[in-house]
């Protein structure tokens, strides 16, 4: 057995439980021993029960004296049995387990760990962790305990897959397969660091706290840079290959298009104009990310592009994540280039007109357009961190080496950036155009929610329009959070029994989201009761408040990606943010941990800080969207950690730049192909 066995090989694994495995994504040796721990229980401290105190985490070493089920009048069953560790009695209580009746015998000599309560008068502990003493089968480790007794990994589990059984498994083969483990990593890179082996060990079977930090340390640290490396290596590949057409700038009518949009280009538009500019001059592809806060004016940036390629007599593709902003696009698009005689196309599950035409802008459809290969120069794609990699590498595979521009508003650190997408030029609009109001956020106390409404409807009165949000009750949008706005809209409904109001949910049919949208555009509806699909791209300046409901449930950076979609003209607009978590401290008006969250809403309107308070609060990776691209998965990195974001990365660059093939290096370069389709599948 090696790394690339498949799990079957190891004893006692069967079909069924292969197919388990399989639902944790283990299919071999090698994936079981790189399934980590997500946390730990602390059962170190081994104790007389006599010495122990209430409350206390003690592993205990005895004797079962009695054991029995009983069945209580609900239909549960608790295992009950009394303990002795020589120095006291004590209850342990496990529920629902039965068949321990028949596993555990008096006589039976265990190792117990839990907490130490009483129960009753008695001294007990519920639902403890057990094992045998002595250990059977645990080959050469060195461990006096595996499930009780020391620090003990806590694993993802799955139905039918405990985290004891996933340890009892990684454990007995821990020992061999360590050993065929190499470290890829030459010495000058690796430092200080715990060499592969020793860190593996040590992530799943820790003495101490010290030894997981280390464990943790070094395999974070080869997360990130074989992503940093994966990605870096792609920017050097991409960049090799050959063009299908030079393209000219027309710098006359380049100006005039300028000269003709209602308003004048930013500075840092037009940075990013021309670092765009410069890629299609030249004679490689560009692969260029176009990071912008919302309404920092992506769109006509991607206009102007689109233009340019048109000149050249090439066409573009641009592809954006619901059909909502496909629909805006289309209409934002074809009133910007249809008076230079450019045609304009859409093309999405609902509506699709899109031959001979110059410019297509559609939704993932575009994916099945066959069109969409011939005699394209630009693929554009919008919000990409809502597209899987498949879906935004696809396109370009298919249609000979365009040029590629991809857009965000996903505010990501630079460092953390370089990384994820080092294999991509970065461009960043840093500012905003010139005239826009600050949104006025406020967090509003329960209490105050009629006087919100009586300014709402006073304001609706001189002619601006609100959305109102509902909550974000799953990740993506499900039957239930569409069932609370429906409710909510009812409820609305009846509050502003004299207001036009409209609902607008992403399980809507693409004719009538569109209709909706387009009542809300010409004010013909004056409420937008939305689920925060509107978070995406949508630009009605007249809207000018947004009521958020539930507002503890997103993330810092994505409230003010949805406040965006206000204060988009010029007339001061407001933000009210809610909360749906009726502790008694908020009604009291002290403020609970979320209020003060949210509280840096009202002063913080830089979208890049509050994505650092996000992380720096929350944690994690999914608020940079990194989840839902599936682009990357990382077990034990933070990207938090900037430093060592940035260090992994000059360690990256550093090995490229002295091997760029890396052909000293057969091991690291091994483990890349792994991640390369994660970059770039093509
Ligand atoms: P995003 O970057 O969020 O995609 P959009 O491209 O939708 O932003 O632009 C937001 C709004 O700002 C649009 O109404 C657009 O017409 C306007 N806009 C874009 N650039 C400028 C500018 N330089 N000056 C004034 N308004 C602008
Ligand atoms: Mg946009």
């Amino acid at each position: 057995m090696d790394l690339n066995s498949p799990l079957y090989t190891i004893t006692g694994i069967g079909s069924s439980l292969t197919i388990k495995l399989k639902r944790l994504n283990l299919n071999i040796v090698g994936d079981l021993i790189y399934h980590f721990p997500f946390r730990y229980d602390d059962f170190s401290k081994i104790a007389p029960a006599s010495e122990a105190q209430i409350g206390e985490v003690v592993t205990l070493r005895g004797e079962i004296w009695s054991i029995k089920n009983i069945y209580t009048r609900f239909g549960k069953v608790l295992t009950q049995a009394i303990f002795n560790d020589g120095t006291t009695s004590l209850q342990l209580t496990w529920f629902n387990q039965s068949w321990l009746a028949k596993q555990i015998q008096v006589g039976d000599k265990l190792q117990i760990s839990g907490k130490l309560s009483k129960y009753k008068s008695k001294l007990s502990i519920m639902a403890p962790e057990w094992e045998r003493l002595p250990m059977p089968g645990m080959g050469d480790v060195d461990i006096s305990g595996l499930h009780t007794g020391r620090l003990v990994p806590v694993y993802p589990e799955t139905a039918g897959l405990s985290s004891k059984w996933i340890r009892g498994k990684i454990a007995k083969i821990l020992p061999d397969m360590l050993k065929k483990i190499i470290d890829p990593l030459p010495p000058s890179i690796q430092d200080n660091m715990l060499p592969l082996d020793q860190a593996i060990s040590q992530i799943h079977l820790p003495k101490t706290w010290e030894q997981v930090e280390k464990a943790r340390e070094r395999l974070g640290f080869d997360e990130l840079f074989f992503v940093s490396l994966a990605t870096q290596r792609a920017r050097l590949n991409w960049q090799k290959k050959p063009l299908v057409q030079e393209m000219k700038i027309d710098p006359v009518k380049l100006e005039s298009f300028t000269q003709k949009l209602p308003f004048k280009l930013t500075s840092a538009q037009k940075r990013v104009l021309n670092e765009i500019i410069t890629d299609l001059k030249s004679n490689r592809p560009m692969n260029r990310l176009i990071q912008g806060e919302v309404g920092s004016g992506k769109t006509v940036v991607a206009a102007i592009a689109i233009y340019l390629v048109h000149l050249n007599g090439l066409r573009s593709l641009l592809m954006a994540p619901t059909e909502i902003l496909a629909f805006q696009h289309y209409a934002t698009v074809s009133s910007l280039l249809q008076p230079f005689g450019i045609k304009v196309g859409i093309y999405t599950g609902s509506k699709k007109a899109a031959r001979d035409c110059d410019v297509i802008i559609g939704t993932h459809a575009l994916l099945s357009l066959k069109l969409a290969t011939e005699n394209v120069g630009l693929i554009i794609i919008d919000e990409q961190q809502r597209f899987g990699v498949e879906q935004r590498t696809y396109l370009r595979s298919r249609a000979k080496l365009p040029h590629f521009l991809t857009m965000t508003a996903t505010p990501i650190p630079r460092t953390v950036a370089l990384t994820l997408y080092g294999d991509l030029d970065l461009s960043i609009i840093d500012e905003m155009p010139k005239g826009r109001p600050k949104i006025k956020t406020y967090l509003v106390p329960e209490r105050k929610r009629l006087d919100s409404y009586k300014f709402i409807e006073k304001k609706i009165r001189e002619g601006d329009q609100t959305y109102i949000i509902t909550p974000l009750i799953e990740e993506s949008e499900t039957l239930i959070s569409v069932k609370a706005a429906k409710i909510e809209y009812q409820k609305l409904q009846k509050i502003f029994p004299n207001l036009k109001l409209g609902l607008l949910h992403g399980r809507m049919k693409a004719n009538d989201k569109e209709e909706v949208l387009k009542d809300f555009r010409s004010n013909q509806i004056q409420i937008l009761v939305s689920t925060s699909v509107v978070e995406v791209g949508m630009d009605i300046p007249n809207a000018t408040i947004m009521v958020i409901e539930g507002a503890e449930r997103f993330g810092l950076a994505q409230l003010h990606q949805l406040r965006g979609r206000i204060g988009r003209g010029t007339k001061t607009s407001y933000c009210l943010l809610y909360t749906s978590d009726a502790s008694p401290e908020r009604s009291r008006g002290v403020s609970s941990e979320n209020s003060r969250r949210l509280k840096y809403l009202e002063t913080t309107f830089d979208g890049l800080k509050l994505a650092e308070l996000d992380l720096k609060i929350r944690g994690g990776g999914e608020i940079f969207g990194v989840k839902q691209s599936g682009r990357f998965e990382f077990k034990i990195a933070s990207l938090s950690d900037l430093g060592l974001v940035e260090k992994t990365r000059q360690a990256a660059e550093q090995l490229l730049a002295q091997d760029p093939m890396l052909d000293k290096y057969p091991l690291i370069k091994a483990r890349l192909e792994e991640l390369a389709s994660e970059v770039m599948p093509d």
